[in-house]
């Protein structure tokens, strides 16, 4: 069989790389081993941004917001218990840093892993993603043109030939090792065990607080449904026991516990050195494995990776733009992977389970989720003097940042305008007329103040949100200032 696109792995990056790129029209097919998600939860902490991307696709409404979103999710205190004597309490960023600023029109989502992984594929599979559980990618080679591969669903072996292949197949990433790709970063960290158990304890979360440091038994938090999971040291346990930790850690031993499974996890922490080669492309913990227990970073980073590949793919497959686009991925979202592993460490665990924080400056959480920086070809104006990293309002609008949000009217928000093509902000006739020419949306916004342009500027924004280049105030010749910078950021064929 063919499709244009191959995606390896039906975790949270795979599965939202298959959504993405259905929602832009391109033929994809997901493979996953698996028959289904695995019920044991890993995430639960989905950012704004993460939010931001799902509701551009419709997926938004009906969510439940994170407890993050409340402004409190990043709280952890040590204790006795859940119920017990608490300690001092620990914070993921400074909590002077919390912003009053609104910088999205989205919030937080909180959903388990397992929930949020059936809501993504049934979305893709609505939008025409041929989606294979139990299926196995066995192997594969790329050629100049594509990609073959054999996989095995219950039957014999088949091949599918594909023009681009996206690995997004996990942490252990059999497709990066087979391509030889190196890793750096610290590796291994350590090995944790962990239970999921029912129980009612909803009553302990009132004061906002949602991770526990238990003295003596190990690390609680909940999946806000019902869930709980505890984390223990690495050895084997027997349910008995198990049960006698739950309760160590609750305090109490007159409620009912349920346990639903157990997990063991191996926490490292390591970016791969290349995010692509040739016709494969890396993405989620395949491309960056980045531990939990510090900033949550992990999925959401996955989930970006995918919506900043799928624009590309999707307007080289279609033909607007020369290849050479694919190569701003790796330049793109590697430096962020990266950055996300040297904040993980400037970050706090708690309990500092593998070292302090290190020495360096500690970047907003707002930052790095709305304001991270882009260098690529498909930017214009970033230079290397800029930071990697910091508030929308520092930057202003500033090319290779998340154009900035403000509602334009009620329930309609500026990056509601973006998405679907590239757009050109801004409010006069001749940048309209110059738009026209160039073949680019026109969309005239009375607040060109947040993108830093004067009554007569205009900024040419990528079809994932990113400011691609802007002009401050009107040139002499608009149209061929556009025509230029859209030609240049977009690989255009044209
Ligand atoms: C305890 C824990 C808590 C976490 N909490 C958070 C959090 O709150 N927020 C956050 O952002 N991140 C969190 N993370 C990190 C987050 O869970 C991961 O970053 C994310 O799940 C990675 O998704 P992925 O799709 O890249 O990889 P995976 O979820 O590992 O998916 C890879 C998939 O590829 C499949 N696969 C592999 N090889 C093949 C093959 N040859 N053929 C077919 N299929 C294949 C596998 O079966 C698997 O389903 C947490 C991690 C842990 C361990």
């Amino acid at each position: 069989m063919k499709t244009s696109v191959l995606v390896v792995g039906g975790g949270l990056a795979g599965t939202s790389a298959a959504l993405f790129l259905a929602w832009r029209g391109v033929d994809v097919t997901l493979v996953e081993k698996h028959p289904g998600s695995s019920p044991h939860p890993r995430a639960i902490g989905f950012t704004a941004r993460t939010g931001e991307m799902l509701r551009a696709v419709g997926l938004e409404a009906g969510l439940p917001a994170s407890r993050m979103a409340k402004g409190f999710g990043i709280r952890r205190v040590r204790c006795a218990s859940l119920v017990g004597e608490r300690f001092e309490e620990t914070f993921w960023s400074p909590p002077g840093e919390v912003s009053e600023i609104e910088y999205s029109p989205s919030t937080g989502v909180g959903v388990a892993q397992d929930r949020m992984e059936p809501l993504l594929r049934d979305k893709a599979r609505e939008l025409g993603a041929d989606i294979r559980m139990s299926t196995r990618m066995l192997e594969f080679a790329q050629d100049d043109d594509g990609v073959t591969a054999i996989v095995q669903g219950d039957g014999e072996p088949y091949e599918i030939r594909a023009g681009y292949l996206v690995a997004a197949d996990g942490h252990r990433s059999p497709v990066r090792e087979h391509l030889g790709i190196t890793r750096s970063g610290r590796g291994y960290m350590h090995t944790s065990r962990s239970v999921l158990f029912r129980a009612p304890l909803d009553e302990y979360l009132k004061d906002g607080i949602g991770q526990f440091i238990v003295d003596g038994v190990g690390f609680l938090t909940t999946y806000g449904d019902g869930r709980w999971v505890l984390m223990l040291d690495d050895r084997e346990y027997d349910e008995p026991e198990l049960r006698q930790k739950i309760l160590q850690a609750i305090g109490r031993d007159d409620l009912p516990v349920e346990i639903v499974t157990t997990g063991r996890w191996t926490i490292s922490a390591a970016v791969a050195d290349r995010f692509s080669q040739g016709r494969v492309f890396l993405a989620g913990d395949a491309a960056h494995t980045l531990p939990p227990s510090r900033g949550g970073f992990g999925a959401n980073v996955g989930i970006e990776d995918a919506h900043n590949l799928a624009w590309k793919l999707a307007a080289v497959l279609n033909g607007e733009s020369r290849p050479s686009l694919l190569d701003t991925y790796d330049a793109e979202r590697r430096p962020v992977a990266t950055l996300c592993h040297q904040q993980i460490f400037a970050r706090n665990d708690g309990h500092n389970r593998d070292g302090e924080p290190e020495d360096v400056p500690l970047i907003d959480n707002n930052a790095m989720h709305y304001g991270v920086l882009y260098r690529s070809d498909a930017v214009l104006g970033a230079g290397p003097e800029l930071p990697p990293a910091q508030l929308p309002e520092q930057w202003n609008g500033q090319p290779g940042t998340r154009a900035p949000h403000v509602w334009i009217e009620p329930g309609k928000s500026t990056l509601d305008l973006f998405q679907r093509g590239w757009v050109l902000v801004a409010d006069h006739p001749q940048w309209e007329e110059a738009a026209q020419q160039a073949g680019v949306r026109y969309e005239r916004i009375e607040r060109l103040d947040v993108f830093g342009l004067s009554a007569k500027g205009a900024s040419l924004v990528r079809p994932d949100g990113y400011v691609a280049w802007r002009s401050a105030d009107l040139p002499d010749d608009p149209a061929a200032a556009l025509e230029t910078a859209f030609s240049s950021s977009s690989a255009g064929t044209r």
